[in-house]
Order: C-alpha cells, then structure tokens, then sequence
C-alpha cells in the first residue's frame, strides 16, 4: 500500500512492513496528508480506501493508517516546513529518492539542531559583544597601566593612533576580556583579521 503524504512524498511499506518515503518531483498533488489531519479522517479513509486497487483488505488498511499516523503527520510536517523556507535541505532529502522515515527524522533533526545551536551562538556573542563595549575604556586604561604600548601589536606596524582592542582568542569563540587576552590593534589589521583568533 502506498499513500501520498504531500505533493512531495509518499508512504510505503516493504515486504518485511517497515515503512519507507518515496519522494516525487514538484508537481504532483496529494491528498492523504490533507486527509489525515481531518478530525473525521478515518470516516473519510473508509469511503476512499475500497475504491483503491492496491487496498485488499479495508480494515486491515485502515489499521495500518492509524497506526502510522502519527509518522505521515510528522514527515509531512518537515517537508511543508522545508518547502516554505525553501530549504536546500529538502533537496537534499528529495534526492534520496526512497529513504526510511528514520533517515528522513535523523536529516530533520540535525539540521534543526544545528540552526537552533547557531541562533544561541550568535544572541550570546552579540550580548558579549555589548558588555565588552561597556567596559572597553576601562579595559584600555588597564592595558595601558599593565605595560602594554599604545602601538598596533602586528610586528612592523607603527600605527598608534585610534587603536581598537582585539581580542587574542575571538570573542565570538569565547575569548574573555581578561588582559593577557587582549591587544592592541591599528583598525586596518583589526578588520583583517575579523572573528579569527590571531
Ligand atoms: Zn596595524
């Protein structure tokens, strides 16, 4: 038995029963997946399914549907979700052509968990970013009085003038604004540099 998820997938078992997604190109439309959120999905699923040629057994079906339900919404889901951000990552799975849900689950989680660990990352630099702005007069004068020249730290480099303060190992990789991580640096070798550690 086969069933359409979206206009992207269809649900099929094997002989051994395990379920597999079958992705299609773009255009065809599909109706299951609209059909299985339906609160009266299963009334709607008995009139259809004895019309369908590979459906022997309708109560048989249908208990396979319900059983699985829950998988056709959550594979539908993910592929909804990738269609409208228009994700390469549903390219990515499509050109897997037959996958096992698990695979497909495996795809969706990482990539979710990926995205959300880079959104965390980047709020806690920018809120790093705005203490060390708080105190960067502070930390200069310290600088200063701890010995270091007002003198850009690249060897040769004789600006000392409107210098910024760099730190050593990148803030956006957890550099703290501890003196022995910090320099002075002329703003041109500061931009070069970028979020690189020196
Ligand atoms: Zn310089």
């Amino acid at each position: 038995m086969e069933i359409r998820l979206s206009p992207r997938a269809s649900i099929f078992w094997d002989n051994s029963g395990a379920p597999f997604v079958h992705f299609y190109g773009l255009d065809r439309s599909g109706g299951w997946g609209g059909i299985l959120r339906l609160p009266n999905w299963k009334a709607v699923a008995r009139e259809i399914l004895p019309h369908l040629p590979e459906v022997d057994d309708v109560d048989d079906a249908l208990a396979q549907l319900e059983e699985l339900r829950a998988v056709f919404i959550e594979i539908g889901d993910i592929l909804l979700a990738l269609a409208q951000q228009r994700s390469s990552l549903l390219y990515e799975i499509c050109g897997m052509g037959n996958a096992s849900v698990d695979s497909v689950r495996a795809i969706w989680l990482a990539h979710r968990h990926q995205t959300t660990t880079q959104a965390a990352k980047r709020e806690i630099t920018k809120r790093r970013r705005y203490q060390f702005n708080r105190e960067r007069d502070v930390l200069m004068l310290r600088l200063i009085e701890s010995g270091v020249p007002y003198v850009c730290a690249i060897d040769g480099c004789p600006v000392s003038e409107d210098l910024t303060i760099d730190h050593v190992l990148a803030l956006s990789r957890g550099g703290a604004d501890e003196l022995e991580n910090l320099r002075f640096l002329c703003q041109p070798h500061n931009s070069e540099k970028g979020d690189r550690d020196a």
